[in-house]
């Protein structure tokens, strides 16, 4: 094992964790910042990036990925890749191994980790993955107006893009695998009285169908009756929920039951000292690139003034 000592370590290379490193590395904290499994995060996965501010001409998702990790390197961040695999809160300063092999201490830490999107798992979801298949009305969406869609899930997510895609859509068909929802009865009453969307009760997907470059339709079945139906959409959006990538703190941070870290209202502080979070990886609200890098902005700000503070009480 490899050793080695740092000042800042940023776990993570979504908009959250890049924004948290230009703003480190511009206040001179020399930030390393391991990229993990998906360097570049969810937004490596989006074609075109409409709604992050500052891009009339909107922006593909991995181009802007890149323009982050320019801006942070240019600015002194050390970008690397690998993967966080475990850590060790319970001390000071904090503990981070590198692919097994190399351990980081650093006096503070901000995790961005973010979240990935839960996926049916079927295969021709992953044939059409971006072409047409998305986990994300919000981003994708725009791309469908003027055009039939369909979305799996019944949760809050599920309800509010159904109703996001209504505006938009013609028609749009919200496949349920129960008879009722698991969103908000607010939520509910929103979907039951949107006129163009058609909730598909006890319905399962068997498979997306297809010309080989872009979705056509669905194959669904009933799963009280077994009765099969195959309808005509061009976009099928996926909104079963999200799991926050945060296995490797569960034995040291506060995280709600489904794994989303939990932090000090109106800050990026979890419950250890020194350890920041933002992003997605404490987010299932909103869930946004912008979002996260304004959450990415406060993990740097709120590590500065630790460091600091740590500064004076050893002087
Ligand atoms: P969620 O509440 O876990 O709901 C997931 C939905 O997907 C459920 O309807 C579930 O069905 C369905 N589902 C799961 N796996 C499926 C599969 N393999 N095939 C078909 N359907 C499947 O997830 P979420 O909607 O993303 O919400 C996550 C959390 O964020 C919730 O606490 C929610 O309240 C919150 N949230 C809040 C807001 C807001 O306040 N504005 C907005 C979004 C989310 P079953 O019901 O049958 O299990």
């Amino acid at each position: 094992m490899t050793e080695e000592k740092v000042k800042v370590l940023i776990i993570g290379s979504g908009p959250a964790g890049y924004t948290a490193a230009i703003y480190a590395s511009r206040a001179g904290l020399n930030p390393v910042l391991i990229t993990g499994g998906e360097p570049g995060g969810q937004l490596t996965t989006t074609n075109d990036v409409e709604n992050f501010p500052g891009y009339p001409d909107g922006i593909n998702g991995p181009q802007m990925m890149m323009d982050l990790q320019k801006q942070a390197e240019r600015f002194g961040t050390d970008v690397r890749y690998g993967m966080v695999t475990s850590v060790d809160f319970s001390g000071y300063p904090h503990k981070a191994i590198v692919d097994e092999k190399h351990e980081i201490t650093a006096e503070a830490v901000i995790i961005s980790t973010g979240a990935s999107a839960k996926y049916l798992g079927l295969d021709s979801e992953k044939e059409y993955y971006n072409k047409g298949v998305s986990a994300c009305a919000v981003c994708d969406g725009f791309f469908y107006r003027g055009k039939d869609v369909a979305l799996v899930g019944g949760g809050d997510t599920a309800a509010e893009e159904a109703t996001y895609l209504a505006n938009l859509c013609p028609k749009v068909y919200m496949i349920v695998r129960r008879d009722e929802l698991r969103a908000s009865k607010i939520m509910q009453q929103r979907v039951l009285n949107t006129p163009n969307i058609e909730v598909l009760w006890n319905t399962e997907t068997e498979e997306i169908l297809g010309d080989g470059d872009s979705v056509t339709g669905a194959r669904v079945v009933n799963n009280q009756t077994g009765e099969k139906r195959e309808i005509d959409v061009s976009g099928f959006f996926v909104a079963i929920g999200h799991s926050p990538n945060t296995a490797i703190f569960k034995d040291y941070l506060d995280m709600d039951e489904t794994g989303y870290l939990k932090v000090i209202p109106g800050t990026s502080k979890t419950n250890v000292e020194g350890v920041f979070v933002t992003g997605d990886a404490a987010d299932k609200v909103y869930r946004q690139a912008v979002t996260a890098a304004g959450t990415g902005c406060m993990g740097a700000l709120d590590t500065e003034r630790f460091l600091q503070s740590r500064e004076l009480e050893t002087v």
